[in-house]
């Protein structure tokens, strides 16, 4: 490991790096847009898929130089996703030929992709070289590492490796679908070593906000791969053991190539506080409000944090109920292995609520990412002045507004909103990333799980601790990162981004319908339906307009009554001089609009002819 003095001046240089390099990253973003949108307009289906082959040929001919240049024995590993933001992350580790992928993660998409539910990464590069992929290692069962599971499964069927907890949630997922029966899921237990192809693979105990959250060492010829998971190091831990700090050692005296490690909390100085404390607030909160109800809203995934409200509910003598799908399948799921304790005569449906008197329940709820608590949904739970709701999540990047707004509302009615001290993080601080460089003493270090910022957070840290520059790597999604003892350096790029995954699970919703939708909610619709006679060529009824979401000043309804005549005179003009065609005619309609708004500086529209063609008989 190459040390070395770092001074302001080398940290400078590297942030210059850094803004070049996501320079380059946008325009390459750009021109993948670009295409889409070019070939996906107003056919998506049957445009898209040329820009596709055209994107794919391009990757061919990129993968084919790097094959070439490539020693047959060389150590590849590909990020394809997690790099960008929190969320998707997914790793391809590629020696002699065969690829091993850690983690299958989704992204939640945020308000400015309408309609979109989930992202998940895009997998051309594992398509493309589909027969060398041999496993999925799974490191925790959060959906950032789960979620992309059901869509890429049906791509690339393989083994999928994970501790017990992890593979029960991944099962429970894949309930929902048909792919269960043909899915090979398999349970390893910490410190198991197992051979898939030329990697030689085990699994080590780290701590998070799920109970069996691993660390993935992969032995290759080339040098040992360490990836960290989502880790904090908790001496405390809710459930089981401490982090598995004296393997790591271990592993760090045999020697180990490279770290790939969490930054979630990279820029936050210290330590995180172990989960337990938690348990302590809570203790105090359900002390102090002995005669009110009690709802908790957390993520039904952080499976530790659920525990500790239910051992404050039976302290307190609070029958509890779990409130969410998510909550319910997680917990129960938990509950079935062992991983939750839920002490008899504590679960009651949320049927029964009303048996019981308020200081005698606690409700854990999903809802602490802005969902609103008043809405259809909490019908049954019927927020009331007296509640003491207690906030125990972070509000995720892009939802804090969301949630400022619904404990507004809750004290609004008269509920008692508490968030003070009652969340810890899953994830390690800058004290904790140090203590693993120095057990595992690896030769390169790569930050993941993490926006540029926190990555670049992670590199820092390095840095400060004698790394040198070459040695620690900010690549993008995508990059071909190519490790040997004597050198790490990215050799090429894949094909990589997000997949569009919308509510009713239509994968790969293109660029333009999301343009679509974007301009939908910016400016509203304006549908014109019209009846024609098509064969004598008159109008027989209409035109009718009606608008969703226009904006329009106070003299709309004469707007509207000369859009429609002018509509009319135009059709009448149309059919009494041409032979009838369907799509002149919708193109007339949408430009006498166009033209006489735009003459009234109007911001048009999007508009929606709809023509109702009679044919007289003969
Ligand atoms: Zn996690
Ligand atoms: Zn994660």
């Amino acid at each position: 490991m190459a040390k070395k003095a770092k001074t302001e001046q080398s940290a400078g240089k590297k942030k210059q790096t850094t803004s070049k390099q996501t320079e380059q990253k946008q325009n390459r973003k750009k021109t993948t847009t670009g295409k889409q949108s070019a070939a996906n307009n107003k056919q998506p289906v049957k445009k898209q898929e040329p820009a596709k082959k055209k994107q794919t040929a391009a990757n061919k001919k990129q993968n084919t130089a790097v094959k070439t240049k490539q020693l047959s024995d060389s150590l590849k590993v590909i990020p394809l996703g997690g790099l960008e933001q929190i969320g998707m992350n997914m790793t391809a580790i590629e020696y002699n030929g065969k690829i091993v992928v850690i983690d299958c993660g989704m992204a939640f998409a945020d308000d400015t992709l309408l309609g979109i539910d989930l992202i998940i990464p895009d997998i051309t590069y594992l398509k493309q070289n589909k027969s060398k992929v041999k496993a999925f290692f799974i490191t925790h069962g959060h959906e950032d590492h789960i979620g992309a599971i059901p869509y890429i499964l049906k791509e690339i069927n393989v083994p999928i490796y994970g501790t017990k907890l992890t593979i029960a949630l991944i099962r429970k997922k894949l309930e929902e679908t048909k792919l269960l029966d043909s899915a090979k899921l398999k349970v390893v237990d910490y410190g198991q070593k197992f051979y898939v192809s030329d990697f030689k693979v085990e699994f080590i105990r780290t701590n998070h906000s799920i109970s069996d959250a691993a660390a993935i060492a992969i032995r290759t010829p080339a040098g040992l791969i360490y990836h960290t998971g989502d880790f904090k190091v908790d001496y405390t831990p809710v459930y089981g053991d401490a982090m598995n700090l004296w393997r790591m050692a271990e592993l760090g005296q045999k020697g180990v190539l490279a770290v790939f490690s969490d930054s979630t909390n990279a820029m936050r100085p210290g330590y995180t506080m172990s989960e337990t404390t938690v348990g302590e607030r809570f203790d105090a909160l359900f002390a102090e409000h002995q005669k009110q109800r009690i709802i908790v809203a957390t993520f039904a995934s952080n499976v530790d944090r659920v525990q500790q409200v239910i051992n404050t509910a039976y302290k307190y003598k609070r029958k509890v109920i779990l409130e969410g799908r998510s909550m319910i399948n997680v917990i129960e799921t938990a509950t079935e292995l062992g991983y939750i304790n839920m002490p008899k005569n504590t679960l009651i449906s949320i049927d029964e609520l009303g048996n019981y008197p308020d200081n005698r329940i606690v409700i854990i709820t999903t809802g602490s990412q802005g969902e609103s608590m008043a809405a259809k949904n909490h019908n049954k739970i019927n927020i009331r002045s007296n509640d003491v709701i207690i906030f125990s999540s972070n509000p995720i990047p892009g939802n804090e507004k969301a949630v400022a707004n619904v404990m507004n509302e809750l004290s609004a009615l008269g509920a008692k909103v508490v968030f003070e001290q009652t969340h810890v993080s899953g994830h390690a601080c800058q004290e904790e990333i140090k203590l693993i460089y120095t057990l595992l003493k690896p030769k390169y270090v790569i930050p993941v799980h993490g926006e540029y910022r926190h990555r670049i957070a992670n590199a820092q840290i390095a840095y400060n601790m004698g790394y040198d520059e070459k040695d620690v790597f900010l690549i993008d999604t995508g990059d071909i990162l190519e490790l040997s003892e004597k050198k790490g350096k990215v050799i090429g790029h894949v094909q990589s981004g997000g997949i569009y995954v919308d509510n009713s699970g239509v994968e790969d919703v293109g660029r333009s319908i999301l343009d679509d939708r974007k301009d939908l909610s910016e400016r509203g619709v304006l549908i014109v339906s019209v009846c024609l006679n098509t064969t004598e060529g008159f109008v027989i009824s209409g035109p009718e307009i009606f608008t969703r979401g226009w904006v329009y000043d106070g003299e709309s309804e004469k707007l509207i009554e000369d859009v429609r005549k002018i509509i009319y005179n135009a059709l009448v003009d149309y059919l009494s001089r041409n032979h009838y065609n369907r799509g002149k005619a919708k193109m007339i309609i949408a430009d006498e609009v166009r033209k006489y708004l735009k003459n009234h500086n109007n911001k048009g529209p999007m508009i929606l002819p709809f023509i109702l063609e009679v044919e007289q008989e003969n």
